[in-house]
């Protein structure tokens, strides 16, 4: 990346009213069919506008053609039934009602590649696509056919390869993968997770990313976090690991949170995405926040390779939240681009 210290958000920013039921997960749509097609791609192009206006440098396309990070790229899948419900603790943290698999799964069409393909027409700037990562499919998933946590994200994973292969064929210049399961299953992070991931990326020429938070700003989050205690150590068990990994780019979580920021040390050489938007509140940080967030990243993080960013999605904030959001992180990634010129 050219320009020094390139901002990006997480993922996720808020629906149009119009387009989903505002400031909630898992919205329904409130328009079909072409309707529907028509309605994602004008809000697609509203929040490009928005991230540019906001001097945004990589943007995406704040998930506007999906109702859930996870669950809408399964649905694109075979092997997944909707209609047969199980209620399932995600992440070991809130029930969820999800669907169930019932056979082999695979993927017969590619499923965001033409959403990629119309943001890539409409700009030139680096644009950067989230999927979820294999280990939180599953999680998100009640299995009957497998029986497997890793027998099924090793195919998820394969899946994921063909999806990335094709959005890097469409122009994306760096795919992420949304793993939030990774701050909770050490065990299986260790035996199984990196190894998915790895399989996610094989081949892959653009960059990629691994997006590893404490979630949106949920109730169930908010509260699993006041378990955590005065220090969140979570990171310490997966980074390792993921500095000896092939992924280019380690997104994760600190403004606000309780993450000593010295873990960063652990991924030293790679480049890191700091979240230095806390998504779990309304107020909207000042610029110098921003910038106190990011001084303290550098001295872990080579000014080359820090990216700063959001802690995670913006979607169940207010639009105005998140627009103001969007501008003090920019503003704030400003005045520190400003004093390592200087
Ligand atoms: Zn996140």
């Amino acid at each position: 990346m050219s320009i020094l210290l390139p901002t990006s958000t997480a993922g996720s920013l808020p629906k149009p009213s119009w387009l989903a039921e505002p400031e909630t997960i898992w919205s329904a749509w409130r328009l079909e069919g072409e309707a529907l097609i028509e309605g994602k791609q004008d809000a697609l192009l509203v929040w490009l506008q928005e991230q540019q206006q906001a001097g945004i440098d990589i943007v995406s396309d704040g998930e506007q053609t999906r109702q859930h990070f996870v669950t809408t790229f399964i649905e694109h899948l075979d092997g997944v039934d909707f209609e047969k419900r199980e209620t399932v603790k995600i992440r070991d943290r809130y029930d969820a009602s999800v669907p169930t698999v019932v056979g082999a799964v695979s993927r017969q069409k590619s499923v965001f590649v033409e959403d990629a393909k119309f943001l890539r027409q409409h700009t030139k700037q680096p644009i950067k696509w989230a999927l979820p990562g294999p280990m939180t499919m599953v999680d998100t998933l009640y299995d009957a056919h497998y029986k497997s946590r890793e027998k099924l994200a090793w195919e998820f994973a394969t899946i994921l390869n063909q999806e990335a292969r094709e959005l890097e064929a469409a122009g994306v210049d760096i795919i992420q993968f949304d793993e939030p399961s990774f701050n909770v299953f050490f065990d299986e992070v260790n035996d199984w997770g990196i190894a998915a991931l790895e399989r996610a990326v094989e081949g892959l020429k653009c960059e990629t990313a691994v997006h590893i938070c404490y979630g949106y700003g949920i109730k169930a989050n908010t509260d699993w976090k006041k378990t955590l205690g005065s220090e969140w150590r979570q990171y310490e068990e997966v980074f390792p690991k993921l500095q000896k990994s092939s992924l280019d780019i380690i997104s994760l979580e600190c403004q606000n949170s309780h993450v000593p920021i010295d873990l960063i040390e652990l991924i030293r050489g790679k480049k890191v995405m700091i979240g230095a938007i806390d998504v779990a509140t309304n107020t909207i940080e000042t610029p110098e926040e921003v910038a106190a967030t990011l001084r303290k990243a550098l001295e872990f993080v080579d000014a080359d390779k820090l990216y700063p960013s959001t802690n995670c999605g913006m979607a169940p904030l207010a639009r105005s939240v998140a627009k103001g959001k969007l501008n003090a992180l920019s503003a704030g990634a400003e005045i520190i681009r400003q004093e390592l010129k200087a």
